[in-house]
């Protein structure tokens, strides 16, 4: 009886024991792969997998209780699934462990462009950059340039192209702008007007545009003002957006052409080889003093000749002298008259009419044109006064072609009006002595008196002797 119940005992104990060391090696035990079951790999990518972890109540089990096998068939040359399978011996007991492996092209086609970026002009919204070139790789299907797709927004174009596997690759190319140009804020009519006194001053304004030359209506704030009962300078100064404008406006005693001495004398004032950079000072001059004269115009000033507009409006005289004022208008008729008709053709541009009058560059009395035809000045006037037109020499020479001073300008111009016949007076709207005296020289005629006149076809004429 002891016997048996010491066996059966014993036995208890042992099936205690044996239980107590199963539950001692496989107790808690967890065996599992890192990572997920089932995963992706990229196409030509480097594959190594993650494996697998042992674990006892969360404390990973040495690699010295364990043994292992791996089968794994993945390429990732080839898309397609593949599968890698661990086989784990943990003391008598063997574990499979197996993971999905998809290889898969995942990767985007890229787009390179010739551009980052298309540059734009602010106003007009011209595109200034090259034009834009792409072409698109994919690591899968090789060039798929062909697929690009261009799509245009207000802030750039979109390129996109996709893949034979789905895969988007897209790149935006973004507009930018020149920087914005500044306002414009500008006197309408000249900066510098003349109003006679006891007339009524109307001013003309101004002009804001925005830096793309659009007008704009902003608010101008004026200050300064014009009182025409009294002579003297005037600025009006106008403000708008921190733009600032002035002009200056003098009142001035207009001549009254009426004088006993001198009464019945009319003086003509000449104007040759302009338009020029002096001939807006001239015709503001001559304004002050609401006298006008006779332009005896030229093309050799190219950006000023639109001034011939400017001399007719302020009803002035304009005549022909000579588009290129080139001695070589002499080497015959045709030559100068295919010159003359050219500068006519920009009279009648700017003023609407041709002129019917000229004068000879150099005069009717010129030797310079023997050396390029005999006769040929005798022959240009009987063919342009057989068709109507009349030619002015002069009889006072302010001397300002041949280099006069100030001084000797005025005193050739004021003296020999005083003894003239017809009183012709040849200056030089291209000469500053001759501009920067014009004010004392009229201030002393229009105080004399004088009365002013423009030629025309019927004025009186004076004709040197023709010498070729
Ligand atoms: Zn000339």
């Amino acid at each position: 009886m002891i016997k048996k119940s010491v066996f059966i005992l014993v036995l208890i104990g042992t099936l205690m024991v044996i239980a107590g060391i199963i539950y001692w090696i496989f107790g808690g035990i967890e065996v599992k792969l890192v990572g997920e079951n089932e995963i992706n790999v990229t196409y030509k990518s480097d594959y190594n997998d993650e494996g697998f972890k042992i674990t006892k109540y969360d404390n990973e089990v040495s690699e010295k209780r364990y043994r292992y096998e791996t089968k794994s068939n993945v390429d990732t040359n080839i898309l397609g699934e593949y599968e890698t399978v661990y086989y784990i011996k943990y003391f008598l007991k063997t574990y499979e462990l197996k993971r999905i492996v998809h290889v898969v092209d995942n990767v985007e086609p890229e787009i390179t462009t010739n551009i980052e970026s298309i540059e734009k002009d602010y106003c007009t919204k011209k595109v200034l950059s090259k034009d834009l070139e792409y072409n698109a790789i994919d690591n899968y299907d090789g060039d798929v340039t062909d697929k690009v797709t261009k799509e245009e927004n207000e802030e750039g174009v979109i390129l996109t192209v996709t893949d034979n596997n789905g895969n988007v690759g897209t790149k935006n190319i973004l507009y930018t702008y020149t920087e914005k140009p500044k306002d414009k804020f500008t006197l309408n009519g000249s900066s510098t007007m003349y109003v006679a006194k006891g007339s009524k001053f109307s001013d003309p304004g101004t002009t804001y545009k925005d830096g793309c030359g659009v007008k704009m209506d902003v608010k101008v704030s004026t200050s300064g003002s014009v009182d025409t009962s009294k002579n003297g300078d005037y600025k009006i100064t106008y403000t708008a957006n921190d733009l600032t404008v002035t002009r200056k406006v003098t009142v001035y005693t207009p001549s009254t052409n009426t004088g006993g001495s001198v009464s019945g004398k009319v003086i003509y004032l000449t104007f040759d080889d302009g338009p020029g950079s002096y001939t807006e000072r001239v015709l503001n001059t001559l304004n002050k003093y609401g006298v006008k004269a006779t332009f005896f115009v030229t093309h050799q000033f190219g950006s000023y000749v639109n001034l011939i507009k400017k001399e007719y409006e302020q009803g002035h005289s304009v005549a022909v002298h000579s588009y290129t004022h080139n001695w070589n208008i002499y080497k015959s008729v045709d030559a100068y008259v295919n010159d003359f008709n050219k500068m006519n053709a920009d009279i009648e541009k700017y003023t609407g009419s041709k002129s019917k009058i000229f004068r000879f560059p150099g005069g009717s009395s010129n030797t310079v044109s023997k050396s390029y035809a005999k006769g040929v000045v005798k022959a240009i006037a009987s063919r342009m006064t057989s068709e109507g037109y009349q030619y002015f020499d002069w009889d006072v020479d302010s001397g300002d072609a041949a280099g006069a001073s100030r001084s000797k300008i005025y005193s050739n111009v004021v003296n020999g009006v005083k003894n003239c016949s017809k009183c012709i007076v040849l200056m030089h709207d291209i000469k500053s002595n001759t501009v920067n005296e014009l004010d004392n020289i009229l201030r002393e005629l229009t105080s004399k008196g004088y009365k002013f006149g423009t030629l025309n076809v019927n004025s009186p004429t004076v004709h040197h002797k023709i010498a070729n």
